[in-house]
C-alpha cells in the first residue's frame, strides 16, 4: 500500500487530506498522512479578525487529530525540517509543548508520494528593520501577539494621566501594505476601537487616542482589484479616520516609527507588515526549481519540475496559468481548487499522463468591517465582471468561510457550527479581551 504524505494542513493541505482520506484511506487503498507543525488548523483569511480581537481562534480551530480520526487519515504533529528526495523520507523536528518541554522526539517518515502544502511567509523585501520591528499575520500565534499588544496599548492610552500613569496618550498603528490584508485589518481595528470605547475601556476616545495608518507603495489601495473598488475602499477607510498613504515606499522600520523614502517619519507603536509573501526557507533546501519569490515551480499537473513523486499546491507553489500566462495568485481559492484537483489525480494512480490543472477565478472580496465589503465577481461565474459592495458583498465574503468549513465537515456540521457561532456572539463580549 503506498503512503501519501501531505506537509501542511492549511487551506489546501487539510482539504486534500480529508478528501483523500474519505476515498483512498477509507477503502484501504493508500495510507494518507498529514504533517503540520501545530496541532490545530485555522483558516488564514480570518487572521485579521483574530488580530483585532473580533474572533476567538479557539472557537474556529479544527483539531487535526479529530479530523484525521473522522476522515481516515493519520496526523503527525511536528515541523518538517528536511526532505531527502533520494531516500523518499522527510525529517520531522521534535514537537514541544507551550512550556518548551519536548513532547515528541525528532522523527523520520517515508513517503511514496509527497504533497508540499506548507504555505508562504511574510516577505520583508530586505527592508532594513522590517523583520526586527514589525509584527506579521502568518499564524494564529502572531495574530494573538498583535491583539494583546494592541489591547494593552489602548488600555494604557485610555488611562493616560490617571494613577500617575505616564503611558503614551496616543496609540499609533502603522500597517505596511494596502492589499486585502492591510485594508481588512485597518477596518476591523477601527471597529474594535469603537467597541472598546463603548463597552470596555471607558475613557478611550477613538478619534483622539488611536491613529491607524496604511502605507501602500502603489498609486492606489487594493492594487490587483478594479480601480473603482480601490477608490471605494480608500474612501471608506478615510471616512473611518484611517490615514491612507499611497505612492509611499517604506525605506526602513525603527522600533517606534516607519520611515518612508522621502524621509517622512510615521510614528508607530505597533507596525504590522502586510506587504506580500514568499516561499518559506525550507523550500530553498529541496534542490527544486523556485521562482523569484521562492515558490516551488510546478508543471501544469502540479508536479514539481524535477521530481515526479513530489507535488506542490497553494501559496508555496508557483503555477503559471497556461491560458493567461501569469502565475495564479496566493489565495485560499487557488489552494482549494488545487486540493480538489490533486485529490482526483492521486485517487487514480497508474493512469497514464497527468491532466492539467485549470484555475477558475470566481472573483475577490475584501471585508471593510462587520457589515461592509467590496469585491468583484469574475466572469467565470457571471459571464462578465460584476462589482459588488455593501452588505451583499459582506454576505458573500462570509460564504467563503462557510464553504471552507463545508469542504471539511459537510453541510450539516457547517450549518450547526454557523448557528452555534451566531449564538456565541450574542452571549460573549464583542471583543476578546484576555
Ligand atoms: C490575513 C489574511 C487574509 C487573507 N484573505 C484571503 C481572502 O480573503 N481570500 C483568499 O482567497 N485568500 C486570502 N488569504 C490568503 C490565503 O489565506 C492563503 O492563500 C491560503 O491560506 C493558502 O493556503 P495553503 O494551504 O497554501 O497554506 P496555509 O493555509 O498557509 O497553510 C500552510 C500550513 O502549513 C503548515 N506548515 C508550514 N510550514 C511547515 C513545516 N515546515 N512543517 C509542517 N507544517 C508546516 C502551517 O502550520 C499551515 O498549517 C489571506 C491571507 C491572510 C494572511
Amino acid at each position: 500500500m503506498q503512503t501519501i504524505v501531505i506537509v501542511g494542513g492549511g487551506a489546501g493541505g487539510l482539504e486534500l487530506a480529508t478528501r483523500l482520506g474519505n476515498g483512498l484511506g477509507k477503502q484501504g487503498r493508500a495510507r494518507i498522512v498529514l504533517v503540520d507543525r501545530w496541532p490545530t488548523h485555522f483558516w488564514k483569511p480570518l487572521l485579521h479578525a483574530v488580530a483585532s480581537g473580533k474572533l476567538d481562534p479557539q472557537v474556529h480551530q479544527v483539531q487535526y487529530s479529530a479530523q484525521a480520526a473522522e476522515h481516515h487519515f493519520q496526523f503527525v504533529c511536528g515541523e518538517v525540517t528536511a526532505i531527502d528526495r533520494q531516500a523518499h523520507c522527510i525529517d520531522i523536528g521534535p514537537y514541544c509543548g507551550e512550556d518548551g518541554v519536548e513532547v515528541l522526539p525528532r522523527r523520520t517518515l517515508h513517503y511514496d508520494k509527497l504533497v508540499l502544502a506548507f504555505g508562504a511567509v511574510t516577505n520583508f523585501f530586505n527592508i532594513p528593520g522590517a523583520a526586527e520591528h514589525s509584527l506579521t499575520l502568518d499564524s494564529v500565534q502572531q495574530a494573538e501577539i498583535f491583539r494583546k499588544r494592541f489591547l494593552g496599548s489602548c488600555m494604557a492610552a485610555s488611562s493616560h494621566g490617571a494613577y500617575g500613569n505616564q503611558a503614551q496618550a496616543v496609540v499609533n498603528i502603522v500597517i505596511v501594505g494596502g492589499g486585502a490584508t492591510g485594508v481588512e485589518l485597518a477596518a476591523e481595528l477601527n471597529h474594535t476601537v469603537q467597541t472598546l470605547a463603548r463597552y470596555n475601556v471607558h475613557s478611550l476616545d477613538p478619534a483622539r487616542d488611536v491613529r491607524i495608518s496604511i502605507i501602500e507603495r502603489g498609486e492606489r489601495m487594493l492594487p490587483p482589484l478594479h480601480p473603482a473598488l480601490s477608490k471605494r475602499a480608500a474612501r471608506h477607510l478615510r471616512g473611518l479616520g484611517v490615514d491612507v498613504c499611497t505612492d509611499t515606499t517604506v525605506a526602513r522600520v525603527e522600533a517606534d516609527a516607519v520611515i518612508d523614502s522621502t524621509g517622512r517619519r510615521h510614528a508607530s507603536d505597533i507596525t504590522m507588515w502586510a506587504a506580500g509573501v514568499e516561499g518559506p526557507a525550507i523550500a530553498t533546501t529541496l534542490g527544486l526549481p523556485l521562482n523569484r519569490l521562492k515558490q516551488i515551480v510546478v508543471t501544469p499537473g502540479l508536479q514539481t519540475e524535477m521530481d515526479a513523486d513530489i507535488f506542490a499546491i497553494g501559496d508555496c507553489a508557483s503555477h503559471v496559468c497556461p491560458v493567461r500566462g501569469a502565475a495564479v495568485p496566493p489565495r485560499a481559492q487557488v489552494a482549494h481548487q488545487q486540493a480538489m484537483f490533486l485529490a482526483e489525480v492521486l485517487s487514480r494512480p497508474g493512469q497514464s499522463g497527468l491532466p492539467n490543472f485549470h484555475y477558475r477565478d470566481y472573483g475577490s472580496l475584501v471585508s471593510l468591517g462587520p457589515s461592509k465589503a467590496v469585491g468583484v465577481l469574475a466572469g467565470s461565474m457571471t459571464g462578465r465582471e460584476v462589482l459588488v459592495g455593501g452588505l451583499t458583498a459582506r454576505l458573500l465574503y462570509r460564504l467563503m468561510y462557510h464553504k471552507h468549513v463545508m469542504s471539511l465537515h459537510g453541510f450539516m456540521r457547517m450549518a450547526a457550527e454557523t448557528l452555534s457561532h451566531w449564538i456565541r456572539t450574542k452571549v460573549t463580549p464583542p471583543v476578546k479581551l484576555h
